[in-house]
């Protein structure tokens, strides 16, 4: 089969691999339908996610069709249209237990899948502990629909959860990439009195305003003016998807004191923390990455038509011409969001 791999720092390639077989009775193997390029694969590209092994499938978006399942799988059949979850996690460990399944301990625990084990932008792929890291897609809701559910839109809708957005609260979306603009299409479930999208390119502002109309969509320099007008001197929950150190730098500063702050990004370097300069704001940072378990959650908010993501799939290219997927990805170019590869 084909299968998109990491070889080394640099560089991906299209290679023929051996389809997947169950190595656990806990596996499934998943014939893909549709996989998406995220921008966690460039960061592996670029050599920035040193947990990255060469030589492994890459891909941790994807839906597809229960091909083969193991003999303790039980939430799942052959046949059964489902989404992949980025993260792979046991459901009994200390930390699964308690719903932080990013940080299952297990060997395939966390984000594995496209990482550590081969994922998802081949044609074939197999799913440890299929049981908490498939969720059935409801009949109605189309791949393209369900796509994101597994890590991107995961993303938007844990870090609102972890925010402890209220009903009449403003959020602050930091980034109107793929992330943050789930991130705000989530925001949007807790009826919040204001969304904010801050983002510095021009062609996103005009995309996140089309695509959430009620949003105040502003570019960085409109910010200090918006944020003095705001009843509490800042937002009362800060949602930073930009990953940039000055996205960062405003995510603390355009919180309100004793505001949540989440930092669903993730960084290509470290990034400093002025406590002198925020002393006595008394903020809150939970940082990334996603606890992927409400899959099923986010699937039914999609099949009641609450959330939509499909219209961020800007391109859609078959899975043989995956090096044009990514040149255009990484290029920016033609206004492109999130592409779906189909094998
Ligand atoms: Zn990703
Ligand atoms: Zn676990």
């Amino acid at each position: 089969m084909l299968a998109y791999t990491y070889i080394k720092k640099g560089e991906f390639r299209l290679e023929e691999k051996q389809k997947p077989h169950i190595l656990s009775s806990r596996d499934a193997v998943v014939r893909v339908t549709l996989a998406s390029i995220c921008t966690s694969d460039l960061h592996i590209k670029r050599g920035a996610v040193p947990r990255a092994v060469p030589g492994i499938t890459v891909g941790h978006e994807m839906v597809g069709v229960v091909e083969e399942v193991g003999s303790a799988v039980h939430n799942v059949s052959i046949g059964d249209r489902v989404c992949v979850n980025v993260e792979t996690f046991c459901g009994e460990c200390w930390f699964c237990r308690r719903g932080y399944v990013n940080n299952c301990t297990d060997k395939d625990g966390g984000w594995a899948l496209g990482c550590r084990i081969d994922g998802g932008q081949a044609e074939y792929v197999r799913v440890p502990f299929a049981d908490t890291g498939l969720t059935k897609i409801p009949d109605g809701v189309s791949d393209e629909r369900a796509l994101f559910t597994g890590d991107i839109l995961a993303t938007g809708y844990w870090a609102v959860k972890i925010a402890e957005a209220e009903q009449g609260d403003s959020i602050l979306v930091i980034g109107a990439g793929p992330v943050g603009l789930c991130a705000a299409a989530c925001a949007r479930l807790k009826n919040p009195s204001k969304i904010i999208i801050c983002e510095k390119s021009a062609a996103r502002r005009a995309f996140a305003k089309r695509y959430i109309p009620e949003a105040e969509v502003v570019s960085p320099e409109d910010m200090p003016e918006l944020i003095k007008n705001l009843p509490r001197g800042g937002a009362d929950c800060v949602l930073e998807c930009g990953g940039t150190v000055q996205s960062f730098q405003a995510a603390w500063k355009y919180a309100r004191p004793n505001a949540v702050v989440v930092i669903a990004a993730l960084y290509e370097e470290a990034m400093l923390l002025p406590l002198p300069d925020m002393y006595g704001k008394n903020l809150t940072f939970k940082t990334g990455g996603v606890d992927g378990c409400d899959c099923a959650e986010i699937l039914r908010l999609i099949s009641e038509d609450k959330i939509d993501l499909s219209p961020l799939i800007t391109h859609t290219f078959p899975l043989s011409e995956a090096d044009a997927a990514y040149s255009l990805f990484e290029s920016g170019k033609d206004g492109v969001l999130k592409i779906a590869l189909r094998p």
